[in-house]
């Protein structure tokens, strides 16, 4: 590879997609929410009393119980930033409490629904077309409550099963999108839908992995003949470290089951910022490549990503003294994410790369590699989560790449402990949005990774 062919063409492709991105002056909510989530990041006080009283609004009875609770909190601060102060005076009365309340209910609702598409799939289509009018595809997740029964394990599944029926009716209707429909391996299922297997079952636990990979087996078994039957797309998301070995060797082992040698598409996620994430790599990759996986007629998609549990596993190693499973410098992680982005793209055929990432330098290496090396933009897909990469998402349609929404539908108490874990990434101090939404350089933001 000509590395400095692949850094000037990637700083391009950078500059390119960064002149794209939408003026905040366009999107003046979203603005007013950056600015909430500035005040948030930059005072650890607050955004400790944040968390806490997102996490109980759910709990709330009415108006006067939010407010409360919010003062609470609120209350609990050395040293309230000058807008809390002022809320917090209002909380002295009946009155005060009750519009307080109103007000925190409805900034809770907004944010809720900057992150989240609609209360049921149903719901959703209105926003999922409009986004596939924009030219961005779609995936759809449905939230929910941890799984610990049985039942709750067989009603997710069957609420998975409707929302690929409604997704499947529902976009059979919409305009031709070319670049949203097909690469160069083929067609792409307008129906897409990502599901969790840790949902699927309540058995999946560290101790004991292969119990829920059995328990879990059958339902996903259900929903893959349902996405083969109905020409939908099934993906299946990546949880935290205990659960990965026996999630992936059970998307692996059902995928190559005869009955799933023509379809459905379908795919899964991988971590970079795990340290054995290359081992992981060889796996899936000689899986699809000259393993079982071969003999499929669908490509293996998978969804590069760095890992949303990275201080999950950080806690939890240290707390048992094991080894760090994840990087603990930043750039290393972003490193071996571009390493894992070239390999993934160098099996492309039987592979199909998905980048979920927000991170210009990362998208724009992943674009820049796989021209440099041969490939059309058409072969890669760039994914955004709804909410944190709806400005980028607008510079990539705007820039003719292939884009998708990684959609969450749900209920407001269903989505608080959705809405904590991004708010959480998006202030955390490695955080490359927190990095452009401080006023970082192009140049800063495009170098290559340095520890
Ligand atoms: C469409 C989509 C689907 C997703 N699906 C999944 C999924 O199934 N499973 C999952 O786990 N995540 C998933 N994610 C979340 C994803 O892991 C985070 O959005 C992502 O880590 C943020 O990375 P970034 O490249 O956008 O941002 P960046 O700011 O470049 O990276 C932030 C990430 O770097 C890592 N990191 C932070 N600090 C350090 C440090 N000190 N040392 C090393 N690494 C560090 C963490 O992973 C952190 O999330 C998905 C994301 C998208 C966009």
């Amino acid at each position: 590879m000509d590395e400095a062919r692949l850094e000037s063409e990637l700083q391009e492709v950078g500059r390119q997609l960064a002149a794209a991105l939408p003026s905040a002056a366009r999107h003046p909510l979203k603005a007013v929410d950056d600015q909430a989530m500035d005040l948030a990041s930059s005072d650890q006080e607050l955004k400790a009393a944040l968390f806490r009283f997102v996490d109980v609004v759910p709990a709330c009875r009415n108006l006067d119980d939010l407010a409360r609770h919010l003062i609470g909190f609120l209350g609990e601060m050395d040293t309230p930033p000058p807008p809390v102060a002022a809320a917090m005076k209002m909380g002295g009365s009946r009155a005060g409490r009750t519009a307080l309340g109103a007000a925190a209910a409805a900034g809770v609702r907004h944010m809720a629904h900057r992150f989240i598409v609609g209360e049921s799939p149903r719901a959703a289509m209105g926003d999922l077309r409009g986004l596939w009018k924009d030219g961005v595809a779609a995936t759809g997740d449905l939230l929910g409550e941890a799984t610990v029964t049985q039942d709750e394990a067989r009603h997710y599944a069957t609420r998975c099963a409707e929302a690929l029926e409604t997704l499947v009716e529902a976009t059979a209707g919409w305009p031709e999108r070319p670049r949203l429909q097909e690469d160069s391996s083929g067609p792409l299922p307008r129906a897409n839908l990502s599901v969790k297997v840790s949902a699927l079952t309540p058995l999946l636990r560290a101790g004991a992995p292969e119990r829920g990979q059995r328990d879990a087996a059958g339902r996903l078994r259900e929903l893959l003949r349902a996405a083969r039957d109905l020409g939908a797309h099934l993906h299946i998301d990546m949880e935290s470290l205990d659960s990965r070995d026996a999630v992936t060797e059970l998307i692996l082992d059902l995928l190559a089951e005869d009955e799933f040698r023509d379809g459905p598409s379908a795919g899964l996620v991988l971590q970079a910022y795990l340290r054995d994430s290359p081992d992981m790599a060889d796996l899936v990759i000689g899986w699809a490549v000259d393993g079982p996986g071969a003999a499929r007629a669908q490509p293996l998609t998978v969804r590069l990503v760095k890992g949303a549990y990275w201080d999950h596993e950080l806690v939890e190693a240290r707390q048992h003294g094991w080894s760090v499973p994840v990087f603990e410098v930043k750039a290393d992680c972003d490193l071996n994410f571009e390493t894992l982005t070239r390999r993934l793209l160098d099996a492309r055929g039987p592979v199909r790369l998905a980048v979920g990432s927000h991170n210009l330098r990362s998208v724009a290496h992943a674009v820049a590699y796989n021209r440099v090396s041969g490939g059309e933009d058409s072969d890669v897909e760039l994914q955004v989560l709804r909410g944190l990469g709806d400005p980028l998402q607008e510079a990539l349609a705007a820039s003719g790449f292939r884009v998708r929404a990684y959609c969450p539908v749900g209920d407001l108490v269903a989505g608080m402990a959705y809405l904590v874990r991004r708010l959480l990434e998006n202030t955390s101090n490695d955080s490359f949005l927190l990095a452009q939404s401080q006023g970082a350089s192009l140049d800063e933001l495009l170098a290559r990774p340095a520890a």
